[in-house]
């Protein structure tokens, strides 16, 4: 097994469809894009699977350093911006992949009677597994360059006390009430209360 993707598993806990897409994408940028140093590479992606594990685990585009952007569209579809060349593109899996992928995700929710096991189920989804892995890059992606306005990246506030908990937060974080500047959790629990 591929070096890379033993990393990812370890990183992840477990092998499944979404890591085994994930991984194609990764190598597919770690390949024709330059690695991350540090922030020049960032990641768009438009879902929270199992896959952007395997972004974050070999791009180094991660969550704690804001070069991972997440959009909750619910597609499988990555967009990838270089700062040093301020170039853009945009990973989709194909239709006929995605048709697939639909596919057996219906089976696995509609496995009824002798079907419902779970030896059934992880059998339908290494198969997709090993498939999405055999397939080339070719028949695996849509890929386009894209022209994008540059992320922002992280910025740093001042920290202010919470008037309510006495826990210090980020500024912009802050809300007003009953006249007092308290952090977003406890704006929550007030706000409840009246
Ligand atoms: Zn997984
Ligand atoms: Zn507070």
């Amino acid at each position: 097994m591929d070096e890379d993707l033993k990393k990812i598993i370890d990183f992840h806990g477990h092998f499944c469809p979404g890591i085994a897409m994930g991984y194609r994408v990764a190598k597919y940028v770690m390949k024709n894009y330059k690695k991350s140093s540090d922030e020049e590479l960032v990641a768009i992606v438009y879902n929270d699977s199992c896959s952007v594990d395997a972004i974050q685990c070999l791009l180094s585009c991660t969550f704690g350093k804001g070069n991972l952007i997440f959009k909750d569209y619910g597609k499988h579809v990555y967009i990838f911006y270089h700062r040093e060349n301020k170039k853009g593109i945009r990973i989709s899996f194909k239709e006929e992949i995605s048709e697939k992928i639909g596919d057996i995700r219906n089976k696995i929710l509609n496995a009824k009677g002798e079907n419902r096991n779970m030896e059934h189920i992880n059998k339908l989804k290494k198969e997709y597994s090993d498939e999405i892995l055999r397939l080339s890059e070719e028949e695996l992606f849509d890929i386009m360059d894209i022209d994008i306005p540059e992320p922002k990246r992280a910025k740093i506030y001042p920290s202010i006390k919470c008037e309510e908990c006495g826990e210090y937060f980020m500024e912009i974080r802050g809300r007003i009430i009953n006249g007092k500047i308290v952090c977003m959790e406890c704006f929550g629990k007030l706000i409840d209360e009246d």
